[in-house]
C-alpha cells in the first residue's frame, strides 16, 4: 500500500542537480528526500567517460560520477527512494506529489527530473526499439560486435556515441540532416580524424527497415537537398537527437515555454509557484552540461533554505 511520507524539501530527480541540491540542503539541515525516478543518476549514467567535470583531471564515468554525487548527499542524511512522480498537486503547501510507490508531502519542492532522448517519431522506431534501434550507445553498443551501425544526429552525443561504437562496430555512418555538425571543435576533430566513421550529409531517416525477428537491415534516407529516396544498409541504428525536458507532470501548473522547459525567474531557479524551484536540464535549454545542472542544483537548494527560512 503507498505510504505517505512527510519531508521539508523534495527532489525530483538524482542527476548532477538533484544530487548537489540534496547535498546542500541536507547540508543545511533540512529534512531531505530524492525521487530518483525511472533513470536513477539521469543521463550521466548512460555517458562514458566525463572529461570536463572539474576535479577529475584523468576524468571520470559517468555512473562512478553520480554515485559520488549520491554517497556525498547521503552523508549528511539525505534519503533516496526509489520511485517515480506521476501526479503533481502544487495548488498548496504543502505541495502533494504522488509517485508510482508513495505520496510525498513537502514544504519546498525542486525539479530536477532532466531531459530524456528525444526520438524521430517513426513507427518503425518505435516497433524496433530494442530490437536493432537504440538511444543509448553505452548500454547497447556491445550488442554491434563486427557489424555496421548508424547513429543519427549531428551534436556532440552523435560524436561521442560514434566514437564510443567504433570499438565494437565495423563501421559507423553519422547521419545528418545538414552539411555542418552542431558537434563542439574538438568532438569534430576526434570524428573526423576516426577512420571507421563516415558521414551522411544531408539526409533524413524515413523508415528503418528490418523486423524483430531479424533486426535491422537498412535505413530508408530522404536526401533534404533533393528530396531522393535511397536505401543505407546497416544492423543497428543509434538515435542521438538531443532532449525532450521531464516536465510532462506539471504542465498547466508551472509556466513552461513552447518545448516544455520549466521557466525559471533571471539569475535564479524559482518558477512561477513559491516555494518550487527548477535545476538543470529541465529549465536549462542551452548549456545542459554537468557542471552548469550542478550549479543550478546548488542554487536551489540555497533558495528553497532561504524560501523555507521566511516562513
Ligand atoms: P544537441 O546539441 O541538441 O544536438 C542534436 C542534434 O540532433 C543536432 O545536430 C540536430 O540537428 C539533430 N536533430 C534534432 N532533431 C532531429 C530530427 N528530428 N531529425 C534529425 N536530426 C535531428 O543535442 P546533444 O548532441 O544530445 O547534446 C546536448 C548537450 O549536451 C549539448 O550542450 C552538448 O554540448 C552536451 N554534450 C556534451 C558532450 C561532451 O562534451 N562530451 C557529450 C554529449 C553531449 P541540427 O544541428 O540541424 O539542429
Amino acid at each position: 500500500m503507498a505510504e505517505t511520507i512527510r519531508t521539508k524539501v523534495l527532489i525530483i530527480g538524482s542527476g548532477p542537480a538533484g544530487s548537489t541540491a540534496a547535498l546542500y540542503a541536507s547540508r543545511a539541515n533540512l529534512d531531505t528526500i530524492v525521487v530518483e525516478g525511472s533513470q536513477p543518476g539521469g543521463q550521466l549514467t548512460i555517458t562514458t567517460d566525463v572529461e570536463n567535470y572539474p576535479g577529475f583531471v584523468d576524468g571520470i564515468t559517468g555512473p562512478k560520477l553520480v554515485e559520488i554525487f549520491k554517497k556525498q548527499a547521503m552523508r549528511f542524511g539525505t534519503r533516496y527512494e526509489f520511485d517515480t512522480i506521476e501526479k503533481a498537486d502544487l495548488s498548496e503547501r504543502p505541495f502533494t506529489l504522488t509517485g508510482g510507490s508513495n505520496i510525498y508531502l513537502c514544504e519546498a519542492l525542486i525539479i530536477a527530473s532532466g531531459a530524456s532522448a528525444r526520438r524521430l517519431g517513426l513507427k518503425s522506431e518505435d516497433e524496433l526499439m530494442g530490437y536493432g534501434v537504440s538511444a543509448c550507445a553505452t548500454c547497447d553498443g556491445f550488442f554491434y560486435k563486427g557489424k555496421e551501425v548508424v547513429v543519427i544526429g549531428g551534436g556532440d552525443s552523435a560524436i561521442e556515441e560514434a566514437i564510443f561504437l567504433t570499438k565494437f562496430a565495423t563501421k559507423v555512418s553519422i547521419v545528418h540532416r545538414r552539411d555542418q555538425l552542431r558537434a563542439s571543435k574538438i568532438m569534430q576533430e576526434r570524428a573526423l580524424k576516426n577512420e571507421k566513421i563516415a558521414f551522411v550529409w544531408n539526409s533524413v531517416v524515413e523508415e528503418i527497415i528490418g523486423t524483430r525477428e531479424e533486426g535491422v537491415r537498412a535505413v530508408k534516407l530522404r536526401s533534404t537537398k533533393n528530396n531522393e529516396i535511397s536505401e543505407y544498409p546497416c544492423q543497428g541504428v543509434f538515435l542521438a537527437i538531443g532532449h525532450i525536458p521531464n516536465s510532462q507532470v506539471f504542465s498547466g501548473q508551472l509556466d513552461m515555454d513552447a518545448k516544455g522547459y520549466i521557466i525559471t525567474k533571471p539569475d535564479s531557479t524559482e518558477t512561477n509557484i513559491p516555494g518550487v524551484f527548477a535545476a538543470g536540464d529541465v529549465q536549462d535549454f542551452k548549456y545542459k552540461q554537468a557542471v552548469t545542472a550542478a550549479g543550478t542544483g546548488c542554487m536551489a537548494a540555497l533558495e528553497a533554505e532561504k524560501f523555507l527560512e521566511s516562513g
